[in-house]
């Protein structure tokens, strides 16, 4: 397993909508922030101002369940970076 730890049963699918990476995380939420192209802020905020929002590029395309299926689009993902076949959807 790449994304996720052994033995995941659900996890999420997500397409980064700034750098158009997509990846597992064993988080299911809507929106996360991209773990490739996150954390650096788009504009400088002064220290008065209130909390920036967090800048969730990521959003979730699919939940996927079972063992089996977290596996397969795992190794399919894992794949597509390592420079496999491209049409793994
Ligand atoms: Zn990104």
């Amino acid at each position: 397993m790449f994304y996720v730890p052994d033995g995941t049963e659900i996890c999420g699918f997500y397409e980064c909508e700034d750098c158009g990476e997509r990846f597992l995380d064993i988080k299911v939420v809507p929106r996360m922030i991209c773990p490739y192209c996150g954390e650096i802020p788009d504009m400088e905020i002064g220290p008065d101002e209130e909390m920036p929002e967090t800048h969730e590029a990521a959003k979730l395309l699919q939940v996927v369940e079972g063992l089996e299926n977290v596996e397969k689009m795992d190794g399919l993902l894992s794949l597509a970076i390592t420079g496999g076949d491209c049409e793994w959807l």
